[in-house]
């Protein structure tokens, strides 16, 4: 079969013929229909630092996906043959004192699909049934390729009680526009997106009624008096993983604000740690999504009338690749999704 393999140590990504996997116990056999491109690809791809400590050569890389279930391994009894299913990119221990308390999203020995072991751009991939999500098939299918941002994005969102409450959201990638969404659809009072990229903050208006600022132009005091905000932002979201934007938004919180934190800051980053304590701020940290309370709520939201499609950009055939790694690293794009149905 086909996969995107990270062939040699260095950049760049191979399309190569790879053994279709045998499903395993309690394992499922998956055909995968759309894959979509993270980040993390595009840092494997380029091969930085941070990919060049963590990836093992050679290794089929990815993990958002949508695909249909084609055979059981053994063991498998609630998951049919046709099930259209996405997953969850990290598989836990299962055996951890938070992992045997059912908070599996805090295991604390998580590996990660397409970084530790074989990831999902390819034809079949087996994966086991304690990390499958089962689809709503009257939902859009490309959707569930990006239900892994999307849940990054409501892990963070949903962190903290934000109706109405004022929110600043630092970084208007997908995740941060997902985010965005998201607080406008649990009702929030007002959404302010910061971005230094204007196709982004173009982008974001597209998916909601928001207050996007370039801060290269305008600062968050002149958007908060415009707005008639007194305080500060009541919650925080930081999704840029810059060091600037971090400190822009604990200079702009309320006393008392939350900040929800998923951006992955430059180990360097220096905060002034007074105004933490002083306005006493609450900084919680997220990785991942909650298995599976988030994607319960995802797929809820959605249903109950969320729109996330505008955040899907570009689309290409797998072996088009290359393209969808350029629209990526290019800045001017939002998702972008590889289609493996033909
Ligand atoms: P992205 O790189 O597409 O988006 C980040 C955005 O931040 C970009 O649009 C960039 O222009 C913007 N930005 C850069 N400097 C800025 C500044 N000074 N002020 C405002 N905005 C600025 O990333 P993404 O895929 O949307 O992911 C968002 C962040 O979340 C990244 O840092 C990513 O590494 C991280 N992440 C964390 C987890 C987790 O589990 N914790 C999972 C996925 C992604
Ligand atoms: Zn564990």
């Amino acid at each position: 079969m086909d996969a995107l393999v990270k062939k040699y140590k260095e950049p760049g990504l191979w399309l190569e013929q790879v053994d279709v996997p045998v499903p395993q116990e309690g394992e499922v056999l998956i055909k995968i229909r759309k894959t979509s491109i993270c980040g993390t690809d595009v840092h494997i791809y380029d091969w930085n630092k941070w990919a060049q400590e963590t990836i093992p050569v050679p290794m089929t890389i990815g993990h958002e996906f949508v695909g249909e279930i084609v055979e059981l391994g053994k063991g498998v009894k609630d998951l049919h043959i046709g099930d259209l299913v996405s997953g969850e990119g990290h598989i836990v221990c299962g055996k951890c004192r938070n992992c045997l308390a059912g908070r599996r999203h805090l295991c604390k020995d998580t590996k990660g699909v397409g970084v530790n072991r074989t990831g999902i751009f390819s034809e079949y991939v087996a994966l086991p049934v304690s990390n499958i999500w089962l689809c709503d098939k009257s939902l859009p299918e490309e959707l569930y390729s990006i239900f892994d941002p999307y849940g990054n994005a409501a892990h963070t969102a949903l962190s903290f009680d934000v109706l109405g409450e004022d929110v600043l959201i630092t970084g208007a990638g997908p995740i941060g526009i997902m985010a965005a969404a998201i607080a406008e659809f649990s009702g929030a009072r007002y959404v302010v997106i910061t971005d230094i990229n204007d196709y982004r903050l173009e982008l974001a208006k597209k998916i909601g009624n928001f207050r996007t600022v370039n801060t290269k132009r305008e600062s968050l005091k002149e958007v908060m008096n415009e707005l008639g905000m007194k305080e500060g932002f009541d919650v925080g979201m930081e999704m840029s993983g810059n060091g600037i934007a971090f400190n822009d938004m604990i200079n702009h919180m309320s006393h008392g604000g939350k900040i929800a934190m998923l951006g992955i800051q430059d180990p360097d980053t220096r905060i002034d740690w007074n105004k933490v304590v002083f306005n006493g701020l609450f900084i919680k940290g997220i990785y991942g999504r909650e298995m599976f309370e988030t994607w319960y709520k995802m797929q809820a939201m959605i249903q109950a009338g969320l729109d996330i499609t505008p955040v899907i950009t570009h689309r290409y055939h797998y072996t088009e690749f290359e393209n969808g790694f350029e629209a990526m690293i290019s800045g001017k794009s939002g998702k972008v999704i590889l289609d493996w149905t033909t």
